[in-house]
């Protein structure tokens, strides 16, 4: 059985980390999940060969823009064994990111695309696609060192995270007050549009900004409480304090 509590600290790198988290086992409602959704499939994707395994996070290896969303969705990352790719709310964000010069094309379909990222990366707090999108706390928390390692790697070069999500936001939080940065008490609530800017912990280390917004659901951009305006606005501002160039 995976434990990523032990096995996380040991990447040296985001492609160790990447690795080691693909064979991960280690939430058994999850593995059984992500592996019956690869079974059954969707009638439109028969021919596919699911992923069906945890899907790591996707972009620069040296980011200075973290976006943070849920986890893999059972027919999106967990077919294309790519975060954010061959569902809707990739669609929606991969379409915002290239409008800013961020993404090297507007859509995303397959791992094998050609989509790059310009100083940005993605991941999630859960690396397994869950049922009806909701993971438990107790799976949140096996999942949480992954991040953590992610984090740490990232720390030289990140200087802005956005929370895609209230579920992002509320465990993000934690693990920047863990990664080296100071988290104010009580911790502030999420919203969409909220920043919150966090001193390093200790130190000349750089500050990180943290920025929510509502998540790209299908959901939140099928009912207009997200427009695609709104995101760029956030994806803007966070790439601006990032000390990236968006358009
Ligand atoms: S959700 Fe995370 S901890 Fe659980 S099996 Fe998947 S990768 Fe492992």
């Amino acid at each position: 059985m995976t434990d990523p509590a032990e096995q996380a600290p040991r990447a040296a790198d985001l492609t160790a980390l990447g690795r080691s988290l693909s064979g991960c086992r280690a939430c058994p409602r999850l593995v059984e999940w992500r592996e019956e959704v690869a079974r059954v499939k969707r009638p439109a994707f028969r021919d596919w060969d699911y992923w069906a395994r945890p899907v790591p996070g996707f972009g620069a290896t040296d980011a200075r823009l973290l976006l943070i969303g849920l986890a893999p969705a059972a027919h999106g990352g967990n077919r294309t064994g790519r975060m954010f790719t061959g569902d809707r709310a990739g669609d929606v964000l991969v379409a915002a990111l290239h409008e800013l010069g961020l993404a090297s094309q507007p859509t995303s379909t397959h791992a094998g695309d050609g989509l790059e990222l310009h100083g940005v990366r993605y991941t999630s707090p859960v690396h397994c696609a869950p049922p009806a999108n909701k993971p438990t706390p107790a799976e949140r928390d096996t999942c949480r060192p992954w991040l953590v390692r992610e984090m740490e790697l990232l720390h030289p070069t990140v200087r802005a995270v956005v929370a895609l999500g209230a579920f992002a936001w509320q465990t993000v939080l934690p693990v920047l007050a863990e990664g080296g940065w100071r988290v104010p008490r009580p911790r502030p609530a999420f919203g969409h549009g909220v920043r919150v800017q966090l001193p390093p912990a200790q130190g000349d280390a750089a500050p990180l900004a943290v920025h929510g917004c509502y998540h790209v659901t299908q959901r939140n951009t099928f009912t207009g409480r997200l427009t695609p305006e709104m995101l760029r606005d956030v994806l803007r501002s966070a790439a601006l304090e990032a000390g990236l160039d968006p358009r």
